[in-house]
């Protein structure tokens, strides 16, 4: 369990692991937003709060402004400005604005001279500056100064019969109200955005770990498969992935118990070949063991028959090892360059005498020399299986034709017979080890049913093909075709 747990971890960090990968994108993804979010929302909060700012004090300034104008604020002594009771309710109202926002107003006449100064320490001084001079030509100017904390805002006092700009009020408000809302909103974004990381953390994990479930079902099922708890194919049907995945474990588990169910059918196959043969040695020796003085002739005679059980055992044996080793797929071809003429030549001697008992007529018809690239002892393997199959199975005063012919890619060898033919629902089959088409017959005349599995194996080995066509009682033609140059890497198919 713990090194379970350590391992994950180990993954964990090494983010080889899934779940870990979709726990940090929700991570960064929650709170890469939220971050945005906060900075998004206290930056937008500013702008408008300076907005608001600058609209509520225009307006009231504006209002201030006329109040200037009905007075004739601008055409009076400074004395009497500040004495007379109506000039008093104007100052008053500047004072409340440069108080209710922490700021200065200060009033500029025509002449450029402060008229009024709610600071008191600049009035009759004279103010040059670009906003006042472009005030006087209409403008309305507002300007935050975030660096020093203030707002600077230049509103023109209209004379609305001449409609000229009589005065300009300079005014500048603080913002530390602003600053103030900001920071406590701030404040309070800290504590959600720090809430809000918990749950995004918790969330992640909790998504992480539901996301990834299916992959561990997956891992589960296979594993009760190879713990040998079930044989059952699995479904795991949450993702389209995972589907994947369990179709290519079905198909390989199927693929395997095929090898396996074809293996315990080879090896019951080969237990009943070879037990045939010794159950029929065990009645022959039985019976001469129960007969007292059995006459020399019976026992030649069972002794005969004992040889030739002996001789079909041994011959089962052979062609089942010749099978193995052609199974073995590392096994190295041993590739020469061969004259198929002369092989063919060879093999058809050696089978002529079988041919002549049987008075099969057999024919080599050789439309050209032919050398190729073959290992030549499974090459003669297979043909002599072919040819000496064309002579087992014919009739008698038959005939076998074996045609080697050739292009520039390949070599063909075609072995016709007049024989007995193979039936169609048979000709899928006759490949198959120990199968035989008629088991009395083949078995008389000494077939084992592993023939033509060799022929097949040894062809597919050297990148060959073999087809066959047959008619019941006219005869069978088995043509192989094998490259003239042997194409090396990739391992032999076997049968
Ligand atoms: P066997 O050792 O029995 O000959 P094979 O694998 O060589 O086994 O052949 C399988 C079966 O195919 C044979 O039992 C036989 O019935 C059939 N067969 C093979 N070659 C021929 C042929 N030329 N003509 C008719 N039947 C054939």
């Amino acid at each position: 369990m713990a090194k379970k747990i350590f391992s994950e971890l180990k993954q964990l960090i090494s983010l080889r692991s899934l779940r870990a990968r979709i726990c940090i994108i929700i991570l960064v993804a929650g709170v890469f937003s939220s971050v945005f979010m906060r900075y998004g929302i206290l930056d937008n909060y500013e702008e408008l709060a300076v907005e608001n700012r600058i609209a509520t004090v225009s307006n009231q300034l504006m209002i201030v402004g006329n109040h200037l104008l009905s007075n004739s604020y601008f055409t009076i002594k400074t004395d009497e400005r500040n004495y007379s009771s109506s000039r008093a309710v104007i100052n008053a109202e500047l004072e409340t604005i440069s108080n209710l926002y922490e700021g200065r107003v200060m009033i500029i006449n025509a002449a450029l001279k402060v008229v009024k100064d709610t600071y008191g320490i600049s009035e009759g001084k004279t103010i040059i500056s670009e906003e006042v001079i472009r005030c006087f030509q209409g403008e309305t100017m507002s300007h935050y100064d975030k660096e020093h904390g203030y707002i600077e805002m230049t509103t023109p006092i209209i004379d609305t019969v001449s409609g000229t700009v009589v005065g300009v009020m300079l005014t500048s408000i603080s913002n530390d109200a602003i600053m103030a809302t900001m920071e406590e909103l701030n404040r309070k974004a800290v504590i959600l955005g720090n809430l809000m990381l918990v749950g995004i953390v918790a969330f992640s994990v909790l998504l992480s770990s539901m996301l990834a479930r299916p992959f561990d079902k997956v891992a589960d099922a296979i594993n009760e498969v190879k713990a040998g708890y079930s044989d059952e194919t699995i479904s795991v049907p949450n993702y389209v992935e995972t589907e994947y995945i369990v179709d290519a474990f079905n198909q390989l588990l199927k693929r395997m118990k095929a090898l396996d169910d074809s293996r315990q059918d080879f090896v019951a196959n080969v237990s009943h070949e070879l037990k045939t043969p010794m159950t029929s040695i065990k009645v022959l020796a039985d019976s001469l063991l129960v007969q007292e003085n059995a006459p020399a002739e019976l026992y030649r005679e069972f002794m005969e028959d004992i040889v030739s059980e002996i001789d079909r055992e041994n011959q089962i044996i052979t062609d089942l090892l010749a099978l193995v080793k052609m199974d073995k797929k590392a096994q190295e071809l041993n590739i020469a360059s061969v004259n198929i003429n002369d092989l063919t030549e060879l093999i058809l001697r050696r089978l002529r005498p079988i041919a002549r008992k049987k008075d099969v007529e057999l024919v080599f018809e050789s439309m050209r020399t032919v050398v190729a690239e073959v290992d030549e002892v499974k090459l003669t393997l297979a043909m002599t299986n072919l040819v000496e199959n064309a002579i087992k199975y014919n009739k008698e005063h038959g005939w076998v034709r074996v045609k080697l012919d050739a292009d520039h890619q390949s070599f063909s060898v075609a072995v016709s017979d007049s024989g007995l033919g193979i039936p169609e629902d048979s000709l899928a089959h006759i490949y198959e080890r120990f199968y035989r088409v008629d088991k009395s017959h083949s078995r008389e005349i000494g077939g084992t049913g592993l023939g033509l599995a060799i022929t097949k194996s040894a062809v597919l080995m050297h990148r060959g093909s073999i087809t066959v066509t047959s008619e019941e009682g006219k005869g069978s033609r088995f043509v192989v075709k094998i490259p003239l140059t042997y194409i090396a890497g990739g391992g032999g198919q076997t049968a």
